[in-house]
């Protein structure tokens, strides 16, 4: 490593290049101490309900392993993920604290979950593999049961669950599985004045308790996503699933992550590449679908749809200097153009900080209402092209 990499020490957790201070071009900010702050927040909610922090998709974008960390320092006990391959990852990296994954194929490696001491969903043909896989790895599966309560997606029909419950009953007496939770998953937590969660809500209890009756003893029911932890007090059960809101982003549209005291965790910033002075009736972009009403300066951000930025995304708030100013023409796969208007300095504003979305500019919120989109795509489809940096607190008193 050179001497100038002075910030190896903060573990970038993608690509390691464009991360010395004088040289970067973009990069996602991830605050931990953002990411302690809102597993505290939730923790101290739903208590006396465990927290697992939902880290999938490499942690929505942020960051699996550094994110996973932090959320058990402050207080996570569970950690979740959607492929067993994103589980055994976080064991690679050392990471103890009970960990689940829920959605497989044939070709997921049971065997080597099971050595790993992962806990497998199941919500149906899964539970002779992961049987079979027990035998073979010479130990117990440790199993959570799928109930499908109404989003029909994953999860046992309610028809099936009996003889599931059968099923996984006499696996348990063989010695070759613990069933230890029954869980769910909800369509329209975000909508809260919808019906459904209290439909699905009665399902789940009636399901639970036909896994009670069965005669086994749960460690862990569990239903309740982001949106049902920050409104529903009543599926909080013995766990909760925090995805979202570990994040610091709020599901509800039309409501501030403040609210719930969540603090979003990604910042992400690039700097303006080129300025330069157009007259009026510049056309702007691919396909030229903005034009300039005015003899106007255009910046331009090295960022674009290969950073994993929506090309919709179009009239997109950033903020440069503390001003706000909007994406203008057609986001291409490398870069962009915001109109800067006609009173800039030149100087002063080549090489500035481009705040697209997180502290101190808009909201990731604010990007997925310009693309059409949802708050959890935009965080979470940063490519790997954008190095994330991990931080403590507020990024712009780290050093930089
Ligand atoms: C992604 C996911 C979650 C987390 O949902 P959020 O709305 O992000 O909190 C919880 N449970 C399951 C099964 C998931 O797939």
């Amino acid at each position: 490593m050179s001497a100038q990499s002075t910030e190896q020490t903060e573990k970038p957790t993608h690509t390691q290049d464009e991360t010395t201070t004088s040289t970067w071009e973009r990069r996602a900010i991830i605050d931990l101490a953002n990411i302690r702050e809102n597993v505290k927040r939730v923790a101290e909610l739903v208590a006396p309900a465990e927290v697992m922090a939902v880290v999938k998709a490499d942690g929505y974008g942020h960051g699996a392993v550094a994110v996973g960390r932090a959320a058990v320092q402050a207080g996570a006990t569970w950690l979740g993920c959607a492929h067993v391959t994103e589980a055994l990852k976080l064991r690679e990296a050392g990471l103890d604290s009970q960990l689940m994954a829920w959605l497989h194929t044939e070709g997921t490696p049971f065997e080597a979950a099971i050595a790993a001491n992962l806990d497998l969903a199941v919500s149906g043909w899964e539970l002779e593999h992961v049987a079979r896989a027990a035998q073979a790895a010479a130990q117990p599966a440790r199993v959570h049961l799928k109930i499908d309560t109404g989003l029909g997606r994953n999860g046992c029909t309610p028809d099936q669950w009996e003889q599931l419950l059968g099923r996984a009953a006499s696996f348990q007496d063989e010695g070759l599985m613990r069933v230890v939770g029954v869980f769910s998953h909800l369509a329209v937590a975000d909508e809260p004045e919808r019906p459904e969660t209290d439909e699905q809500l009665e399902a789940f209890n009636q399901a639970v308790a036909l896994a009670e009756d069965a005669g086994f003893d749960l460690e862990v029911r569990h239903i309740a996503n982001t949106p049902a932890i920050l409104t529903r007090p009543d599926a909080h059960y013995d766990m909760v699933r925090l995805g979202l809101g570990l994040y610091g982003l709020s599901p509800f549209a039309g409501e501030e992550p403040a609210r719930y005291g969540l603090r979003p965790a990604m910042t992400l910033v690039s700097r303006i590449a080129n300025v330069k002075k157009v007259p009026a009736g510049q056309g702007v972009g691919y396909g030229l679908r903005y034009h300039t009403d005015r003899e106007t300066y255009l910046g331009l951000v090295p960022m674009g749809y290969a950073d994993g930025i929506p090309r919709s995304a179009s009239n997109a708030p950033v903020s440069i200097n503390g001003k706000t100013y909007l994406v203008r023409g057609t986001i291409a796969m490398d870069q962009f153009v915001v109109d800067l208007g006609p009173d800039i300095d030149v100087a002063e504003i080549l090489g500035s900080e481009v705040i697209l979305f997180g502290e101190g500019g808009p909201s990731a919120t604010d990007w997925a209402d310009a693309a059409g989109t949802i708050n959890y795509e935009i965080v979470t489809r940063i490519s790997p092209r954008v190095p994330r940096r991990l931080v403590e607190g507020t990024w712009g008193e780290s050093g930089e």
